[in-house]
């Protein structure tokens, strides 16, 4: 048995983003002992990379937003199936978390009477995003590292000790959670724990807690055109399923409409929707403003029909309806694609992407620095002097843990809990811009106090960490190193270690496999079957290659030793990649309709039978079946029927779109 440092904390955060520090200031706040574990260096997360704002109804730019409306738009951006509940919990708390921020030193662009400027965005109604130019995460993540800092401060002056009560462990990975009874997947044993390394030295460690909260982000890295980091190799989304967790509404991945289509290095980096959101506009290779042309009737009352009306609105938005520019996520994101295939597209497979004849130079400089920077840098394009060239990239899952509305608690899992991108629900099927920052605080606060409050009722009966299955863990994770060795001592120098206990034999004469192909046909063949838009075929066959992929991923093997072996850390992500794109293709192939971001060309209406449905996966033993086995189960479950009181602030004809006669005439 190897010997495995152990470390005791009250509740441990998995990711170190907004969702992640938001939890970890509300946990510490509220007394326990709280430890951060994180991939990248402490304030490199994912989050840092957001750049057009935090959407709160402040009404700041415009005094008609509330955060009913902020609900409504939320709901319609989610074609109805957001969990309802989640929706008005951050449409209410929303305003408080951006003020609180300022508190805390995060210092927004303001208007010109001094308050938090809000810009406009894609299906929002009011100028709603707090934003800081178009670098507003990095602003987010200082600002709650700062607050981390000045905690460790406090507990300094008390106990002469920083790290008394929060604890940052950075560069290091989690790959199991651990539970009380030792059995992988029993749904009914309490969290006791994670197993982590240390990306560093290859050393393994186990942070004991009765309560660990998940807030690992998303699951980009499984496609291969995308905005996403190096971290979103969907590890949240995973650890949850195989910790007995369920996964719901993994068919919704957010396809955004604006990436860099081209040098084919940059290909997916993301171009923010401030772009859209300040004045720029949508061309094809004719010189047309199509989006026009895309307006989907569930929507046309509320956008613009002419350029003029269009235009008109940023000036004066009472006498004018939106631009069709900023419909929804999803609907552009489509547009663009027909728009291509019907060989109007830019000379490198994208559209064209407009500022340069909208505002002056320098304005687009002031509100678009990034941007401006980024297209000079990495494509040699000025965009204050030409058009930019934009498709479609894989951006945010909306699927994810299922979680209770008002804890962030994961069903089913005593002491788990999620928030931020990993969870599911709040985006219904299609996430509106801004509202993922919103999330993150909201319900990383709610999972940092519930959470907490978990913890102390543990108090009494921590649950243990058995032996085995620390041990049958780092089993698991040194398989890529071969079946070479005796399980070793665990130091920092430990090189390679013994065979696998997942169950995967490398044996029998097949031949070993590089992670790095593994990933590369994993990605190909998500982009190419279960992209943005979907058939019968496809999925199926994409079905089929992940469960060839699945078994080679099985014998992927790595060289060298465990000190900073980024060979090794791919064939443990692997893992997560298949079982996360395993659940996207199942969901998707099942839900026979269009939805948000969900896109299926066999079934291209929405259908108001399905708004109620969730499609929950989760993971069953496959004991006996080989290992190309389906793992995954889905099934179908109802969502309750939405509040009375939320319903009513719709309009019945609109209600008539999404809901079906029966729960029309059932209120
Ligand atoms: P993250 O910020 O990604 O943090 C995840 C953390 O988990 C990281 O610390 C990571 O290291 C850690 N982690 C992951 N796996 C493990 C593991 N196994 N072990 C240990 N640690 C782990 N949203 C908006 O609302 N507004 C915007 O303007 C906006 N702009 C965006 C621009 C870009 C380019 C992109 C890609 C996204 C943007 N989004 C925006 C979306 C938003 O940024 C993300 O959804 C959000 O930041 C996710 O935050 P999170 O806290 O859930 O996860």
């Amino acid at each position: 048995m190897a010997h495995v440092e152990r470390h005791q904390w009250d509740v441990v955060i998995i990711g170190a983003g907004g969702a992640g520090l938001r939890a970890a200031i509300e946990a510490r706040e509220r007394g326990l002992r709280t430890a951060v574990i994180c991939k990248s260096l402490f304030g490199k997360a994912h989050t840092v990379m957001a750049e057009g704002g935090i959407a709160a109804s402040m009404g700041n730019v415009n005094d008609g937003d509330n955060w009913q409306v902020h609900f409504r738009d939320t709901m319609r951006g989610g074609k109805f199936l957001n969990q309802w509940r989640m929706a008005e919990l951050h449409a209410r708390e929303a305003p408080d978390r951006v003020w609180e921020l300022e508190t805390w030193g995060a210092l927004f662009d303001r208007t010109k009477d001094g308050r938090i400027s809000q810009r406009n965005f894609g299906g929002h109604e009011y100028p709603r995003l707090a934003h800081v130019g178009d670098r507003t995460g990095l602003e987010l993540i200082r600002t709650l590292q700062q607050k981390v800092v000045s905690l460790q401060q406090e507990d300094f002056k008390e106990s002469g000790d920083y790290e008394a009560r929060i604890k940052v462990f950075q560069e290091c990975t989690v790959t199991r959670i651990l539970k009380e009874d030792g059995e992988d997947g029993d749904e009914g044993g309490r969290v006791s724990g994670a197993f982590c390394y240390e990306r560093e030295s290859g050393r393994f460690f186990v942070l004991e807690a009765p309560a660990v909260v998940l807030a690992t982000g998303g699951i980009g890295k499984s496609f291969k055109v995308t905005s996403n980091s190096w971290e979103y190799t969907g590890d949240g989304h995973a650890l949850a399923l195989l910790a007995g967790a369920s996964l719901i509404n993994m068919e919704f991945v957010q396809f955004h409409p604006t990436g860099m289509v081209w040098p084919p290095s940059v290909k997916g980096i993301l171009v923010t929707e401030s772009v859209r959101g300040d004045g720029g506009v949508l061309r094809n290779s004719e010189g047309k403003r199509f989006m026009f042309g895309y307006v989907p009737d569930v929507f046309k009352e509320k956008y613009a029909e002419s350029e003029q009306e269009a235009d008109g609105w940023y000036e004066d938005p009472d006498s004018n309806r939106r631009p069709p520019e900023l419909l929804p996520r999803d609907e552009v994101a489509r547009a663009i694609n027909a728009e291509v295939k019907a060989g109007r597209g830019s000379p490198h497979g994208g559209v064209f992407l407009d500022v340069s004849t909208r505002m002056p130079a320098e304005t687009i400089k002031r509100r678009l620095p990034s941007m401006h920077h980024q297209f000079r840098e990495l494509a040699d394009v000025d965009i204050t002097a030409e058009p930019m060239e934009v498709g479609p990239t894989c951006h945010y899952v909306m699927g994810g843990v299922d979680v209770d509305s008002d804890t962030a608690a994961a069903r089913g899992v005593p002491g788990l809990f999620a928030a931020g991108e990993v969870a599911g629900g709040m985006h219904g099927s299609n996430r509106l811009g801004g509202n993922s920052l919103s999330d993150l605080l909201v319900f990383g606060r709610r999972a940092g106090l519930h959470a907490a409050e978990y913890a102390r009722a543990c108090a009494g009966g921590r649950p243990a960490v058995g032996a085995e299955q620390v041990d049958a863990a780092a089993a698991e994770a040194l398989r890529p190193f071969g079946e070479a060795e005796e399980p070793g001592a665990d130091g920092p120098s430990g090189a390679t270690g013994s065979t696998g206990a997942s169950g995967v034999s490398r044996g029998g004469g097949r031949p070993a496999q590089n992670p790095y192909a593994v990933h590369q046909e994993l990605q190909q063949s998500m982009n190419e079957l279960v992209g943005i838009i979907r058939r019968e075929e496809e999925m199926s066959e994409a079905l089929e290659r992940l469960g060839d992929l699945r078994e080679r991923a099985g014998r992927a093997t790595v060289e060298g030793h465990r000190q900073f072996n980024p060979g090794w850390h791919l064939a443990l992500d692997l893992r997560n990649m298949l079982l996360v794109s395993e659940c996207v293709a199942r969901a998707a192939l099942n839900r026979t309709e269009s939805r948000g971001g969900h896109t299926r060309d066999d079934y291209p209406e929405m259908d108001r039978e399905w708004r109620r449905a969730n499609l929950v996966c989760t993971l069953k033993a496959a004991e006996g079946r080989g290992e190309r086995a389906e793992r995954i189960s889905l099934r179908r479950r109802e969502m309750p029927p939405i509040r009375k009181d939320l319903l009513e602030l719709f309009e019945k004809e609109e209600l008539i779109k999404y809901l079906t006669d029966e729960e029309l005439t059932s209120e």
